[in-house]
């Protein structure tokens, strides 16, 4: 990664931060997707409420797969809302991906999908949308999960929706 795309990083996170939306109320945090419009040539469209950056290959010979982050902030009890959970973070981290695909031959699709409303759940089943549309079979996700060995995957429960649109 250039220092110039270090800093593209660094500073959206800052954004976020200084912009926190609680579940549902993403409207302004999710135009942080213009910095992949701005960066890079990946294709941006809607997925549930939120969006997704597709990156295609014409000869991807591996199934393709999603990473996912989240976008939302928290309520705080003083009315407020604060990135508290670290989605600033996690949202900053997938769009430094999104920078370093980039005219880069990985041999499969990648997708980087941007769920809002994570932390009330409403946000995750309509992005479920993906999965079918874009043939995806395994999906990465990051999050700050105290209690546990840093830099490990922690295996999540494998849980399909009962019923699909379409
Ligand atoms: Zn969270």
């Amino acid at each position: 990664m250039t220092k110039q795309q270090q800093n593209l990083i660094v500073n959206l996170r800052q954004k976020l931060h200084q912009c926190p939306e609680i579940s549902g109320q993403e409207a302004r945090t999710k135009r942080f997707a213009g910095i992949l419009r701005a960066h890079t040539t990946l294709e941006i469209l809607p997925c549930g409420e939120g969006f997704y950056a597709a990156h295609r290959e014409k000869n991807a010979s591996k199934p393709a797969i999603a990473l996912r982050a989240d976008y939302d902030a928290l309520a705080t009890l003083d009315g407020g809302a604060a990135h508290l959970c670290g989605h600033d973070g996690h949202a900053a981290s997938l769009c430094a991906v999104g920078l370093l695909l980039e005219g880069k031959v990985v041999g499969r699709n990648v997708f980087l999908l941007f769920q809002p409303a994570e932390e009330t759940g409403a946000g995750a089943y309509p992005c479920c949308e993906l999965f079918q549309k874009e043939q995806i079979l395994k999906i990465y996700g990051a999050h700050n999960l105290p209690g546990f060995p840093e830099a490990r995957f922690i295996p999540g429960p494998a849980r399909l929706p009962a019923r699909r649109a379409g």
